[in-house]
């Protein structure tokens, strides 16, 4: 952590360096599986962690670990707590990391139902086999949450996702946190959506957030990702042993994509924002949708929430198309600006139909009941001009079924 005060627009450009070296002006990619010692002293005090010293790069190395320490001074600016990250391979390795060196055999998780679907797939499937259990409420409904809490002390993870994805709903990140601290569970928020310079879960009494850096972190859509942040020392050791023994750390160029993506952090978010609120309103007015899923609406049922506990609204937000599944199909692929892919948080909009992807294996019923229709349509606002993705969005629109 920087001693004098920064902002958290200068955190995202400054330099941070390895001190065992002398100086490149800009983080270099660590391309070397291991680091070579002075002499044995040198290595026995390295090994005994009597002093500080790379080893070998599935523990970290200088890349990895400046971008880590990076996210976590961002999410712990202004908290005065000291935060520590771990990069790893991809934001499911950040989720799955973290719940097993948590979490025993026998002890459960309380989340919501509408989590990023690879997630919901690890908890029901991969830590299920592990004798990990997982209940999905309506964590928006804090009574229901107390008495999970209350009666299955079983529940040692509540895991939070907010804003939800694609409907853009908000959970209230302090009162769950009380909730959870009352009854001895941990607490992990997937920050994804936001980055830290729109929200920081650790200022709400949240114990660890994770990242899938694949998406803002980077920006750029060129390497895949995630990152654990926490600021109890006491899992510290905890974290960095289950990732160097799962094998689940990032690798120096991801990780070093990464670190050059965040420099333009602050601007990208501010664009996004902004983009995004453009767009959500040009959506809103226009006859052809329904509904418009963005929390920097006015209208927005989440708005009050979100403006409590984010600084800005962010880039991602979905609509309803009044039209059928066969017309929203016709629409998407109208669009000629937009670029359908299955990711978000790019520098460039892209679009993507969760009812034919992310939300392909979920039944139409359950689907329709979480607010995710045929007629849906989620949008990841890039930073370009406005105006190119609001007269795609217009032209298609016109050609509506
Ligand atoms: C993409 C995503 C993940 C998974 O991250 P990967 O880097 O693809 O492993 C987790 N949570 C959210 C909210 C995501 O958008």
């Amino acid at each position: 952590m920087p001693t004098k005060k920064i902002s958290a627009h200068s955190l995202c450009v400054k330099e941070y360096h390895d001190g065992k070296t002398t100086q490149p002006h800009v983080m270099p990619i660590y391309a070397t599986s291991s680091f070579a010692f002075e002499n044995i002293e040198d290595s026995i005090q390295i090994f005994k962690g009597e002093n500080h010293g790379h080893v070998y790069s599935r523990y970290g190395n200088p890349t990895i670990d400046a971008t880590a320490q990076k996210i976590a001074d961002l999410e712990a600016l202004g908290t005065g707590l000291n935060a520590y990250g771990f990069m790893t391979s991809s934001g499911m390795s950040a989720i799955s990391s973290l719940v097993m060196s948590l979490l025993s055999k026998d002890q459960s998780i309380l989340t919501q139902g509408d989590l990023y679907g690879g997630t919901t797939e690890l908890f029901s499937k991969v830590l299920f086999q592990a004798g990990i259990k997982t209940h999905k409420i309506d964590l928006s409904d804090l009574d229901e949450v107390e008495r999970y809490l209350l009666q299955d002390r079983s529940i040692k993870l509540l895991y939070i996702e907010t804003p939800a994805n694609p409907t853009m709903k908000c959970l209230d990140i302090h009162a769950l946190s009380k909730l959870a601290k009352k009854y001895g569970a941990f607490t992990c928020v997937d920050n994804t959506f936001c980055t830290p310079l729109l929200q920081q879960p650790l200022k709400f009494g949240i114990d660890f957030v994770i990242h899938s850096t694949t998406k803002y972190l980077n920006g750029h859509g060129n390497s895949i990702a995630g990152v654990i942040i926490g600021h109890d020392l006491e899992y510290k050791k905890k974290l960095g042993m289950t990732i160097k023994l799962l094998g689940t750390t990032c690798n120096a160029w991801d990780a070093w994509l990464t670190y050059t993506g965040m420099k333009t952090l602050a601007l990208r978010m501010e664009r996004h924002s902004l983009n995004a609120s453009k767009v959500a309103e040009y959506l809103e007015k226009h006859p052809k949708v329904n509904k418009v899923n963005y929390n920097g609406l006015l209208s927005n049922p989440y708005h009050a929430l979100a403006k409590r506990q984010m600084t800005d609204f962010g880039g991602m937000l979905s609509f309803d198309l009044d039209t059928d599944l066969q017309g929203t199909l016709k629409f998407i692929n109208d669009l000629k600006f937009c670029t359908q892919a299955p990711t978000l948080g790019d520098v460039d909009t892209l679009v993507l139909h969760p009812a034919t992807s992310s939300h392909l294996n979920i039944d139409k019923k359950t689907r329709e009941q979480n607010g995710i229709s045929d007629s849906l349509v989620r949008l990841s606002v890039g930073i370009e001009d406005v105006e190119d993705i609001v007269s795609d969005l217009d032209q298609a629109l016109s050609n509506l079924l």
